[in-house]
């Protein structure tokens, strides 16, 4: 089987044209035919050589993995389906007037298990690879349109740090997509160790997975606060400077009668105190065989009076796609 140029960074690209004995020149064409000029098939890269694209075809091809199926959303929402192996994973398209938000996968499954979420439910199955991931930003329908990116699909990105940052380093690179980080949101539950690496190395937007402020009711919802309790994650964040074109913000899931009392608001601001953040409500998309379910509307509502009250921006995150199981939590490869 051949392997896939996509995914790779500029030095492993100067490093496999070198593996041929070609010019070191040659890796920066090959980026500009994977990431600008975005073809599919090495014999598409007109100025290299003959000799060149057939020395390299020997070995490597693009790499890139289209989309199997697609369904639409009432509300504009398109949920795609790219089959890795026997398993699917779901990329989501999110049109807002004129932005495009792509919410990608980074893993087929997940390790993390937390109890709301479908994709948790299936277990881990393997790591999307670069080539992989940027695959979703490349063969959408979308894909020229595309404004922003989350990475908010199936899978923790700081489980696959690797593949993920590669994949962040290929967009934002003036060899790459170009993009500013400012396009990007990382969301994570908060995997101490990489979410160090990210805060050190990366300048894009972080979101963190909360839900609950108190670790024993966040342990029985999300079983990784054991190894990593928020607290910690707290913590380590406020070590960084959010003040100024890098965001924080909390993502918080709305359970009745579980996370959304006073006394939940009061414990999120005493933890939040002193961190330039935001907090996103959503609302619970309740999942078969469970018995979560959503807050009701004024619950929500007061929830978020009392956080935006107490000077944490607080907002309710609109909810899109549910009809086609594309919203938060819902996504299960089908
Ligand atoms: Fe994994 Fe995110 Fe689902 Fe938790 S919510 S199980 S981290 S995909």
């Amino acid at each position: 089987m051949k392997k896939a140029l996509l995914g790779h960074n500029l030095e492993e690209l100067k490093y496999i044209v070198s593996l041929f004995g070609l010019p070191s020149f040659t890796a920066k064409q090959i980026a500009d035919w994977l990431y600008k000029k975005r073809v599919k098939s090495i014999d598409d890269m007109t100025n290299l050589s003959k000799s060149a694209r057939e020395k390299l075809s020997s070995e490597y091809e693009v790499g890139r993995t289209g989309y199997s199926g697609k369904i639409i959303s009432t509300d504009g929402t398109k949920k795609y389906l790219f089959m890795i192996g026997e398993r699917g994973v779901e990329t989501v398209m999110i049109p807002d007037d004129d932005r495009y938000t792509i919410c990608v996968s980074s893993q087929v499954g997940c390790k993390m298990g937390c109890k709301f979420c479908m994709t948790g439910r299936q277990g881990f199955h393997g790591h999307l690879s670069a080539a992989q991931i940027l695959s979703q930003f490349m063969e959408i329908d979308e894909s020229a349109n595309l404004t922003n990116a989350v990475f908010m699909g199936m899978g923790e990105p700081l489980d696959n740090y690797s593949s993920v940052m590669k994949t962040i380093e290929i967009l934002t690179s003036d060899w790459g997509f170009g993009w500013s980080p400012k396009r990007i949101t990382l969301s994570t539950i908060g995997v101490l160790p990489t979410l160090k690496n990210y805060l050190d190395d990366c300048k894009c937007h972080l979101a963190v997975s909360l839900h609950d402020p108190f670790a024993d009711e966040r342990l029985s919802l999300m079983p990784m606060q054991k190894p990593f309790p928020i607290e910690e994650t707290v913590k380590l964040i406020k070590q960084y400077d959010f003040t100024g074109q890098r965001r924080v913000s909390f993502e918080y899931i709305m359970f009745s009668g579980i996370n959304d009392t006073k006394k939940h608001a009061d414990a999120l601001v005493r933890l939040l105190s002193g961190l330039e953040c935001r907090i996103n409500l959503i609302r619970f998309h309740k999942i078969p065989d469970s018995d979560l379910s959503p807050s009701p509307m004024p619950v929500i509502e007061t929830f978020k009076k009392r956080l935006n009250d107490a000077g944490i921006i607080t907002t309710l995150r609109a909810s899109r796609g549910e009809d086609v199981l594309a919203a938060c939590g819902m996504l299960a490869g089908k």
